[in-house]
């Protein structure tokens, strides 16, 4: 069956991800509000009820907003690792299950996740490499300065990529932000320019990877068009698979491994 992603919407306003493997959805973060998240869900042609889990990256709000909520209303399982249920103050018997970065999480016998912890301020961060079991795997990676040469390992091989293009140097360089905020964000700790998302994907870029999502870019500092036109330059002509900006308000389509070009998600 493979592995179905659907951005639900993307960006410093919120984020939240559908990963599926047909029998199995699993929401990752939750940092829409409660009624905008069953909103999104239900334009994405998904039931609430549906999501099996919910696994939170890291604290910050617009990862982990409404995700206990979530988890009540819907009863699904919540996941985390330490750090984050520290900062959220959930409870880790009544509220939570707890995983341990680079400690495999299983959602079903054919879907599961692998956390791979990235610098990112305060936070205890993770991308998560999901995979079907039977060798499709698929990347989530947002909020962090820099790649780690242990995510670089794992995102070798996968069949999709969705990656942080946060900011244009030049943009953010110019741009009103005060000048601690600016290094703030091209710290090792802040996000992705379009530049290192480029040279990120150039470096485990694979014949066999089909489909990228360029996601969270920030509305002051970016635009789809340089973050689409800077990454397509730095991997060139040997990625010969679909890529896709996803933008605060979604859905728009989903990935599907197996597949490069994307299924449109008709807004009504
Ligand atoms: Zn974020
Ligand atoms: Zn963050």
């Amino acid at each position: 069956m493979g592995i179905g992603i659907t951005h639900l919407g993307s960006g410093s306003r919120g984020n939240a991800t559908i990963v599926s493997s047909g029998n199995c959805n699993v929401l990752v973060d939750c940092g829409f509000s409660l009624k905008q998240t069953e909103k999104r869900l239900s334009i994405a042609g998904f039931e609430a009820e549906s999501i099996d889990s919910i696994v939170i990256t890291h604290h910050h709000k617009d990862h982990s907003g409404s995700a206990l909520r979530a988890a009540k209303k819907w009863g699904s399982n919540l996941y985390c690792n330490m750090g984050t249920a520290k900062k959220m103050g959930w409870d880790l018997e009544e509220e939570c299950k707890m995983f341990g970065n680079l400690e495999r999480v299983q959602f079903s016998s054919e879907l599961s996740m692998l956390p791979v912890p990235v610098p990112h301020d305060d936070a205890d961060n993770v991308a998560l490499i999901a995979s079907d079991g039977s060798g499709d795997r698929a990347a989530i990676v947002t909020d962090l300065g820099e790649a780690p040469q242990d995510l670089i390992k794992h995102l070798s091989g996968c069949k999709h990529i969705s990656i942080e293009a946060n900011y244009d140097h030049q943009r953010l360089v110019s741009g009103p932000y005060p000048d601690s905020l600016k290094r703030r964000i091209t710290g090792r700790g802040g996000h992705l320019s379009n530049r290192q998302a480029g040279d990120i994907l150039l470096e485990v870029l694979h014949e066999d990877l089909e489909s990228i999502v360029l996601c969270h870019l920030s509305e002051k500092n970016n635009a789809p068009h340089l973050a689409e036109s800077e990454v397509l330059m730095a991997i060139g002509d040997e990625f010969t698979g679909n890529i896709s900006i996803s933008k605060q308000l979604g859905p728009e389509f989903s990935y599907w491994t197996g597949q490069s070009e994307p299924t449109n998600i008709a807004v009504a």
